[in-house]
């Protein structure tokens, strides 16, 4: 089955909203081995949406198009998609007692007569149910059966939840041949060298593709192909040759790991945070049920913060200064001292673009972090940007903490 997708929005063209509907359709279909051979993103328009239509249905079989399906003027994707096919609209009696029940529950007043448009459906299509707004998702086929557009709303938090509940497991039972997909995440290993082991395992049987994505998080790596029992198999391989970077099971970035881990061993983690400025805390929290093992963390920038709240000497900062690996230590051993826990991080560097010198350039990080009572300070040097530098010492500090963890047996 050849799927393209169709982003629908003048919004997108003029560069005010960015196109993450696409982000996250590429990404979801991806992770069960289906990939999008085409995508087109065209303004609230019949002339362009019907020149969009011609193109793609011409090289897909199917179009999943988000975007113009609201109440307003110029949301006018489901007139024109039905024009298209030949489609007769009816009001669809269901919807709209949804739609009505929706607006009472928003004390906005009179609901406007526009809003019902969104009850409008093609005759013959699949309605699917929006949780979270008003205008309902469409699986629309044409008369002769030959064509399949799929329509969503444009908000992406509409979006979402139908492609993962509704549209994957569609497209999953409609297939015709039956894909089975495996993946597994690593970390702390560079992606060629996930390659180097991976690709053999994957290339010793015929009909398996293997696919890499590599993010500050993690390392994904999919392993896909018509024979489950084989994916399986060779993915146990791939797991065994690669097993001391593999996350936990469940876990999907390095974040999480340290949340499994930590929680297996009934551990909490205190963190001191000087040039990420809270971000490996927001890390953290991302991880619902985080407070389990997260008791907080110190954003400290100024010496004097660094010296009451840490107990980092004011010795250590003159002889060595804020940026060294003392005052690394000092903090994380300060951090895991008042909050009182058994795991620590702490972060102090030169995030740039000023306050670099040349014996401390701009990118030199220290990272500490505290483990069943040991501390360990490594050196960095970033390069790049100050946002690099920023989210580079992020994930290679929760990946210290990690590997310190990790290589200790329980
Ligand atoms: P619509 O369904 O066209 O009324 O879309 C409503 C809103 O959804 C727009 O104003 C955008 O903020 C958002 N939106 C639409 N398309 C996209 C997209 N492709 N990616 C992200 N947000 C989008
Ligand atoms: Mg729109």
């Amino acid at each position: 089955m050849k799927i393209s997708v169709l982003c629908i929005g003048d919004e997108l063209l003029r560069g005010s909203t960015v196109n993450t509907n696409l982000a996250s359709i590429g990404r979801e279909l991806g992770a069960v081995a289906l990939f999008p051979v085409m995508e087109m993103a065209v303004k609230d328009a019949g002339p362009e949406i019907r020149d969009a239509l011609d193109i793609l249905f011409d090289r897909s079989d199917l179009i999943i198009s988000t975007g113009g399906l609201g109440p307003t003027s110029d949301d006018v994707t489901k007139t024109v998609v039905a024009e298209y096919l030949g489609l007769k609209l009816y009001e669809d009696a269901k919807i709209a007692d949804r739609i009505k029940l929706f607006w009472s529950t928003r004390r906005f007043g009179k609901m406007p007569a526009s809003v019902l448009s969104q009850a409008l459906v093609p005759e013959g299509a699949k309605v699917l149910e929006n949780r979270t707004g008003t205008a309902p998702g469409l699986i629309v086929r044409s008369k002769d059966l030959k064509n399949t557009i799929i329509m969503l709303p444009g908000p992406p938090h509409e979006m979402y939840p139908m492609l993962m509940e509704s549209i994957i497991p569609y497209l999953q039972s409609t297939s015709k041949e039956r894909l089975y997909t495996e993946i597994i995440y690593l970390s702390g290993i560079p992606e060629s060298c996930v390659e180097e082991k991976a690709a053999p395992i994957a290339s010793s049987a015929p009909g398996l593709s293997i696919a890499y994505c590599a993010s500050p998080e993690s390392i994904k790596v999919f392993l896909s192909g018509k024979d489950g029992e084989l994916v399986r198999k060779k993915m146990n391989l791939i797991r065994k040759a690669l097993k001391e970077f593999l996350l936990s099971p469940g876990a999907k970035s390095i974040a999480d790991d340290i949340f499994f881990l930590l929680r297996k061993r009934k551990n909490k983690l205190g963190v001191a945070e000087s040039c990420t400025g809270g971000m490996i805390a927001s890390a953290i929290t991302d991880i619902a049920g985080s407070s389990e093992i997260f008791s907080g963390s110190a954003v400290v920038y100024s010496n004097d913060l660094k010296m009451k709240l840490l107990g980092v000497k004011k010795k250590i900062l003159l002889e060595h200064g804020a940026v060294s690996s003392q005052c690394a230590a000092e903090m994380v051993e300060g951090v895991c001292r008042e909050f009182k826990t058994g795991a620590g991080i702490s972060v102090t560097g030169i995030a740039g673009p000023g306050g670099g010198t040349k014996e401390k350039p701009v990118g030199l990080v220290f990272i500490g972090t505290r483990y069943n009572g040991d501390t360990i300070v490594n050196q960095y040097n970033f390069p790049g940007t100050r946002d690099m530098v920023r989210r580079r010492a992020v994930s290679s500090a929760l990946n210290q903490l990690r590997r310190q963890i990790i290589s200790l047996q329980d």
